[in-house]
């Protein structure tokens, strides 16, 4: 991928050394996006894979709004990627006689700005990240080397990466060629079986939830109307979903029933006989692949062990029947670079990273909870469990489309770098239009990732001088928002930040690097105490804490 891929070490020399500020082993989505994120911020990034390549086949195939928006700092605009699509419909969960017992709005757009679903092909998406990493002159890429030793002490993590070794390799000498990548902070984004996870001693909560299914991808030849575009069958008979899988390609999966035999289910003559209803067929589409996964829910309650931190996958697991385990990972990674920025440059203490995890662990756990809940809908085999559940859905369901589908979820952060009972405190924050220092555009886009207090115009006298003082030395700063001539510094061009200002009944927000919101103040309620409690909570090493 890169023109900064290292070499392997010369054979009759002792292993190579490499000095980084991070090492990130695992260079799945969220170790992508985590050198990314990092090497952006000019940080030197030693990002190691064990495969040469990406992973070429499909996994996620949707994400949501918060991870467009996520993706769009890097440069992936998902509403124009030719590789990213959406529909404007909403998710169906259906009974075997198509009754409809639930309706999840997939087709609205969200308080950020961004539509609540995208679809896509994750090794599309990977090999876009890997594209944007080789421009990074600071970010070194090891590929074809795994993590076997992980070593820390008070200054530096230290891990030890050996050529992979494939099959037909038995018994080579690996040492010859090992490369030693020595770096001030370790991120394992190793995926599920995390070598850096095992390596720091850390064991993973297991809900015990055990599903096997057939995950089916197709590219399709010809053009077939699915109405609606994504579904899921609750049949106790065979449950089956039903979804895009990005542009021109289809996703099925089925639940296999106990005591079916995993490599007959897969097998391509019974794949056909699952699709056949669906009118896809030998001739008018390409099985790109059929795999049995089994869908299980663990997760970490502990991210970080001294100078090794664990992100994505390798912290926590969840079935995909929500499509949100990738979406978790891409948070993780756009939550820790912000902190590690800081800590780096010494504007933070390392304690801030402790407050990584414990914000991450619980939003990430309710997202598991989320998708178990789910999947024990959906999973129903038992023929008068699934009429009695049919009956309870389709009786909410009736409550609920009074008042129109069900809006997607929200999960809360954990305690961390944020101030409870302010409004709207540790959530993602709105997004419109601004014009600002000559540019027009998102909010995002104008201002970039950094701490932003925005103040109404009628407020703005009481952000005193220590407030913006220890905003600078939090590297960011204030602003005033308002309408056109109302004498604000920002321009609410589409009135977006007006009206969440008023949902919230405040004049004051503060807003983190990773768009979410830190804290908040009504007029005349100490924004002072805000900012000041934020900045104790960050562990600022600048002073100011008066
Ligand atoms: C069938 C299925 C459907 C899914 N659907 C969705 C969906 O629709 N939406 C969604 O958000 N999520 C979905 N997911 C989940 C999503 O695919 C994962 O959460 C995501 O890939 C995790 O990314 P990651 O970077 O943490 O780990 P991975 O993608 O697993 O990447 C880990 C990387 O680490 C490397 N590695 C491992 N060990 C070592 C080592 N010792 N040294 C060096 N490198 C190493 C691996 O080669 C790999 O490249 C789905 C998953 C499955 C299985």
């Amino acid at each position: 991928m890169a023109d900064n891929t290292a070499q392997a070490a010369d054979p009759t020399t002792s292993a190579e050394h490499l000095h980084a500020d991070v090492v990130v082993v695992g260079l799945g989505p969220v170790g992508l996006l985590t050198s990314i994120l990092l090497g952006q911020r000019s940080h030197q990034v030693v990002a190691v894979d064990r495969w040469p390549a990406a992973y070429p086949l499909p996994r996620a195939v949707t994400f949501d709004h918060e991870i467009a928006r996520i993706l769009n700092t890097v440069g992936i605009d998902a509403n124009n990627d030719p590789s990213i699509d959406y529909h404007d419909a909403i998710y169906q969960m259906l009974s075997a006689d198509r009754e409809v017992l639930s309706e999840i709005d997939w087709q609205s757009t969200a308080a950020d700005g961004w539509r609540n679903r995208y679809w896509f092909n994750q090794p599309d998406l990977e090999e876009r990240l890997r594209c944007i990493v080789s421009t990074l002159p600071n970010v070194r890429t090891v590929l074809g080397y795994e993590a076997v030793a992980l070593e820390q002490d008070a200054t530096s993590a230290r891990v030890t990466l050996r050529p992979t070794r494939r099959g037909d390799q038995a018994g080579a000498d690996d040492a010859l060629s090992e490369i030693v990548a020595e770096a001030s902070y370790a991120v394992g984004a190793d995926g599920a079986n995390s070598f850096m996870r095992n390596a720091i001693g850390l064991e993973m909560i297991d809900l015990n939830f055990y599903y096997d299914w057939l995950v089916v991808d197709v590219v399709e030849h010809e053009t077939h109307a699915y109405e609606p575009p994504h579904y899921q069958i609750c049949d106790p008979v065979r449950p089956h979903t039903i979804v895009p899988g990005g542009p021109g390609r289809r996703r099925w999966e089925f639940m296999l029933l106990d005591g079916e035999d995993r490599e007959t289910f897969a097998a391509p003559e019974n794949v056909w006989s699952l699709l056949a209803p669906f009118d896809v067929r030998p001739d008018n589409a390409e099985l790109q692949r059929a795999v049995v996964w089994r869908f299980q829910a663990r997760y970490l309650t502990e991210w970080r062990a001294g100078r090794v931190i664990l992100a994505g996958d390798a912290a926590h697991l969840m079935p995909p029947f929500a499509g949100e385990g990738m979406c978790a990972g891409l948070r993780d990674a756009n939550a820790l670079a912000w902190r590690l920025d800081l800590v780096l440059r010494d504007l933070a203490a390392p304690d801030l990273l402790d407050t990584f995890g414990q914000e991450r662990a619980p939003h990430a756990k309710w997202f598991i909870d989320f998708s178990v809940g789910l999947g024990e809908v959906i999973c129903m085999t038992d023929p008068e469990a699934v009429a009695q559940r049919n009956v309870d859905m389709m009786a909410s369901h009736a409550e609920q489309a009074k008042i129109g589908p069900v809006r997607p979820y929200d999960a809360t952060l954990g305690p961390g770098v944020w101030v409870p009972d302010t409004p709207g405190a540790g959530a993602p924050s709105a997004q419109g239009m601004v014009a600002y220092d000559g540019r027009v555009g998102r909010f995002d886009e104008v201002v970039g990732r950094t701490w932003s207090l925005l103040t109404t115009v009628d407020a703005a006298h009481e952000v005193d001088e220590s407030t913006k003082d220890r905003l600078h030395r939090m590297g960011g700063a204030a602003h005033t928002i308002g309408p056109e001539h109302s004498g604000a510094d920002m321009i609410d061009v589409d009135g977006t930040y007006t009206r969440w200002f008023a949902d919230l009944g405040v004049a004051h927000v503060l807003l983190r690097p990773d768009f979410y919101v830190a804290g908040s103040a009504p007029a005349g309620a100490g924004i002072t105490a805000v900012v000041k409690q934020t900045a104790t909570r960050m562990s600022l090493t600048t002073g100011l804490t008066a």
